[in-house]
This record gives C-alpha cells, structure tokens and sequence, in this order.
C-alpha cells in the first residue's frame, strides 16, 4: 500500500516545495490555515500529475482541528506513514519591543503546534510501530538571531524536542529529525534587494536557499534511505551557518 504523509503549512513556500516533493512516492495530505486557494491549485497540480493529495485545514494551534486533521488522514489513506511539521510563522522585532502577544503567539504557532500535531500523529504511529517525523527548525534555533529571540526561541525548543523525542520512541521504529534551513526563498524571506545582496555576500555557497533546497533533505529523511538516522539536526544554509 502506498505510504502517506501529512505536510503541515504545505500551501506555499517550504511546504508546497515538500508536499510536491513527497507527492512523487506518497499520498499527501496537504495542510494549509488561511491559503485555501494556493493549497486546491497544489493539490490540483499534484493529482494531475500522476499523483494522490488531499487538502485539509486546520490551525495547528488548534487542538481540536489538528485532531480532526489526523482522523481525516487515517480514514482517507488507511496509514500515516511520514509527519513533516513544518507550518510556521516569524517576527523581527527588537526584544524589548516583543509584547506578550507577540511572544505567545510565535511561541505558539512554531513550537506549541509542532507539539499538538505530533502529539495526535504518534498515537496512530506507536500503534503502528511505524514513523518518521520530520520538523523544520531553523538556523537561528542554532545559533540564535538578534531581534527574532522569540522565534529563535521556538525553533531552538523544536530541536530539544527533536533529539529528546528521538529518543523515546526510537523502540516504536519511528524516528524523528530537525532540518534547519538558513535563509530560503519564501514569502518569510520578503527581503529587499540590497538586504538579499547582503546576505548573499554573507552565504559560502553565493545564493539564498530555494524551497527545492529543503524539500530534497525532506524527501530523503522521509524514506527509507534514512532509516538508521534519528534525532539529528541537518542544516540546509549554504556554509551560512556551519
Ligand atoms: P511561508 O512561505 O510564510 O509559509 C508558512 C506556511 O505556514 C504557510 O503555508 C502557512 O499556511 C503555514 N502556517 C502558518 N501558521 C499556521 C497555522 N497556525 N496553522 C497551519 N499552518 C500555518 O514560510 P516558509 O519560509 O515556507 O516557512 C516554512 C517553515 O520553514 C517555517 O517553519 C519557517 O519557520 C521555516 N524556516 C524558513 C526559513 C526561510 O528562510 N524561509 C528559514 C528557516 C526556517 P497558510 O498560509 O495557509 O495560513
């Protein structure tokens, strides 16, 4: 039976770069928030092509739609093979000027949400004694970004999350890894030209990140190339951060 995998935040950007990297030998299971359109035009695109998605939406930080979302995966595809977290959300702000809000709200979104939605996907997956889990952290959970010590914060939490978790379920032959992407082509990324010059300067391998660039890591700890490979945290940057 063909394996399925759940991409979170796959309607754009890092994600869609995922669902249609996975799409090539999984079902997926698109989940998006507030872009319903991008998600459809996704899942269109991929079945088209030969392959099997499915759109779904919750807000991760949502308890009960990421529920919802793990039973619709389940009843659709029979299996829940692959868990990719990687819906997120980021900030630059001076700390002083992080307001509570914006604190719990980064806090929630990247690390809290991660949390709620492997929390519900590895029910079915201890059962299964089957898994993998694939989170997207960041090079600043690393090495840590001036103004953005919240969302440094959280991607750093996903990577204590990432090699603790590895540890405990390893017997139940899931295994759980990190990437961290450097600075990557998305709308987070929304840079003017002179910043994006900058930081290429500033980048060994002489360019800013495509989403490809962290879907084909992705597609590799999402098979079964990587099956002795756990609690790792694999930063995909260009030599940005080494
Ligand atoms: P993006 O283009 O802004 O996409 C973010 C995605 O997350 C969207 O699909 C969005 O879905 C989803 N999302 C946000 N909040 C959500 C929520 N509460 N529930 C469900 N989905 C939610 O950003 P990106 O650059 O692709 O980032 C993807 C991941 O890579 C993030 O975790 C980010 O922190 C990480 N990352 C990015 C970079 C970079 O340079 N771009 C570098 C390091 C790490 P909707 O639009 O449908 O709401």
């Amino acid at each position: 039976m063909k394996k399925t995998a759940l991409i979170t935040g796959a309607s754009k950007g890092i994600g869609k770069a995922i669902a249609l990297n996975l799409s090539k030998e999984f079902n997926v299971v698109i989940n998006y928030n507030k872009s319903y359109d991008d998600a459809l035009l996704l899942a269109d695109s991929i079945n088209k092509n030969g392959g099997c998605a499915k759109i779904f939406k919750a807000d991760i930080t949502n308890l009960t739609e990421v529920k919802n979302m793990i039973e619709f995966t389940i009843s659709h595809f029979k299996k829940l093979d692959v868990l990719v977290n990687n819906a997120g959300i980021a900030e630059q702000k001076l700390f002083t000027d992080i307001t509570e809000t914006d604190w719990n709200t980064i806090i929630n979104t990247n690390m809290n949400g991660t949390y709620n939605v492997t929390r519900q996907a590895l029910k079915y997956m201890i059962h299964e004694k089957n898994g993998k889990i694939i989170n997207i952290s960041s090079v600043w959970g690393l090495v840590g970004a001036s103004c953005e010590v919240h969302y440094s914060t959280a991607k750093a939490g996903i990577i204590g999350f990432t090699k603790s978790l590895a540890k405990e379920v390893a017997p139940s032959n899931i295994t759980v890894n990190a990437v961290a992407p450097g600075v990557i082509n998305t709308d987070m990324c929304n840079f003017d030209e002179e910043t994006i010059e900058m930081l290429k300067s500033e980048i060994p391998l002489g360019r800013i990140g495509s989403p490809d660039d962290v879907a084909n890591v992705v597609g590799f700890l999402a098979s079964d190339l990587s099956n002795y490979i756990t609690g790792q945290v694999i930063n995909v940057s260009g030599g940005f951060v080494v």
